[in-house]
């Protein structure tokens, strides 16, 4: 009787959130990434709270790549009582030891903020605490990229570069019994050719099943030189306004990424050179862990980081670092680039830059990141005319752009075309991460091109891989 091989997809199944599946191989059974559901408050918080089996009883957890969607909600596991390793390449771990702690430094805040205004009502308590992300920490075991190690008995991962952010991930994993063997690829996010600093997503060998993201299955993204385009256009557009350009962009990935464009292009002469702010204590520590880890760079960011230079525009742009530095910025009226997350527009100090720069027609909000559904940046982005910020209504005349050519997600064409190179051709493809639209188009197209069985799994939904 064959050893059971299963997997289940308890989050980020039709979403784009708390990506969270589980793996069962015989006595085995372990996570494949362990992320925060992000969404309304009292939803979210319960679906973070509730495990679909006993933490205790899991033998490990593998993580993809550091963004917390993917990551968030591994303190919660430990603090529930999962006592086992948690695999991550060395890049990630270094990554998650920034961003953890500020995720729970940042529930703490909000509980604070909700408990004031509960009227004694229950206490609410945060989903977790620094000590539980200290006893997660401290579970984690690094890999590096294409070694293969055995994070459970009878099975080998190993992890290929995804090119998403630093680190990030896809892993493949053998398992064998009876002398066979059978590949199961986790294809965590995609990321995308011909980006600034990191490498292109590698192509391992083909797989028997594989597990697919869609966040952008029904689109394709700007091509490079129209990005680019756009890019300079909005920032000139703004500077000969005399306003300021606010870009609320993620502190990890996005922000050394638009960094090392914007210093490219200021160099170049395409861009008036403007004075360059990042507001976010968070990319500065990130962009010390992009320092740490050139051997996630592709070849021309190596070159010019070993020849001395500043792939991210160390020399240019100016950190802000208190509180009170970030308001201060306020007070500026010539024309500047102010970075700052969160990229969504849901916390963090672009909030404050919100408020003061949306009244003004002069200025510019640049989107350059993914808008998930009911978030603030995604009101702007489609054109709303009144905004709550912090509250109180804020009427918008700022100029609104979005730019998708900065995703570091796979568009449409990119999937298929890296799907279409796994060789041999998955046999069972199961996709997920993403809304229901883009992830039923992307199956849709699958259907067509290939003759393996594409499922788009429902939330709790468990498959039988090797029968
Ligand atoms: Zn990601």
């Amino acid at each position: 009787m064959p050893a059971p091989l299963r997997i289940a997809f308890l989050g980020a199944a039709r979403t784009v959130t708390g990506s969270r599946h589980r793996i069962t191989w015989g006595e085995s059974s372990w996570l494949y990434d362990c992320g925060l559901y992000q969404g309304h408050r009292d939803e979210a918080d319960a679906i973070n709270r509730t495990f679909q089996f006993d933490p205790a009883s899991l033998d490990g957890v593998v993580v993809s790549h550091a963004h917390l969607d993917h990551t968030g909600n591994l303190p919660t596991l430990v603090e529930q009582g999962f006592g086992g390793p948690i695999h991550i390449t060395d890049a990630s771990a270094d990554l998650s030891r920034v961003m953890l702690p500020d995720s729970a430094h940042l529930m703490e805040k909000d509980v604070d903020h909700v408990n004031r205004h509960r009227n004694g009502r229950a206490v609410r308590k945060p989903l977790y605490t620094l000590a539980d992300v200290d006893d997660t920490l401290s579970r984690f075991q690094t890999h590096r990229y294409d070694e293969p190690f055995s994070p459970f008995p009878g099975v080998t991962g190993t992890y290929h570069d995804a090119g998403h952010i630093l680190g990030s991930a896809m892993t493949t994993f053998t398992f064998e019994q009876n002398g066979r063997s059978f590949r199961l690829l986790m294809g965590g996010d995609l990321g995308r050719a011909h980006r600034a600093i990191l490498r292109d997503p590698a192509v391992p060998p083909g797989p028997d099943a594989l597990v697919v993201e869609s966040t952008y299955g029904d689109r394709v993204h700007s091509d490079d030189a129209s990005t680019e385009r756009q890019l300079i256009d909005a920032v000139s557009r703004t500077v000969a306004r005399g306003g300021r350009v606010v870009v609320p962009a993620f502190a990890v990935g996005r922000t050394q990424e638009l960094v090392a464009v914007l210093h490219r292009l200021i160099e170049r002469g395409a861009i008036p050179d403007v004075p360059l702010y990042v507001d976010s204590p968070m990319a500065r520590e990130a962009t010390a862990v992009f320092k740490r880890h050139p051997e996630c760079f592709d070849a021309e960011t190596r070159k010019t980081f070993a020849n001395g230079g500043a792939p991210f525009g160390f020399d240019r742009l100016r950190y802000v670092t208190t509180p009170d530095e970030s308001r201060s910025l306020n007070d500026l009226t010539a024309p500047c680039i102010i970075i700052s997350a969160s990229g969504m527009c849901e916390g963090g100090r672009v909030l404050h830059h919100l408020q003061h720069a949306l009244g003004n027609d002069h200025n510019s909000v640049l989107f350059v990141g993914f808008q998930g559904q009911g978030t603030l940046g995604r009101r702007l982005r489609d054109g709303a005319d009144v905004v709550n910020v912090f509250g109180e209504p804020v009427r918008v005349r700022a100029e609104i752009v979005a730019l998708d050519g900065f995703s570091a997600h796979a568009d449409q064409r990119e999937l298929l075309d890296w799907i279409a190179r796994l060789d041999p051709a998955p046999r069972t493809v199961f996709i997920v991460h993403g809304e229901p639209e883009p992830a039923e188009t992307l199956a849709g197209l699958l259907r067509e091109r290939m003759t393996a069985k594409v499922h788009v799994p429902e939330k709790g939904q468990e498959f039988d891989l090797w029968t």
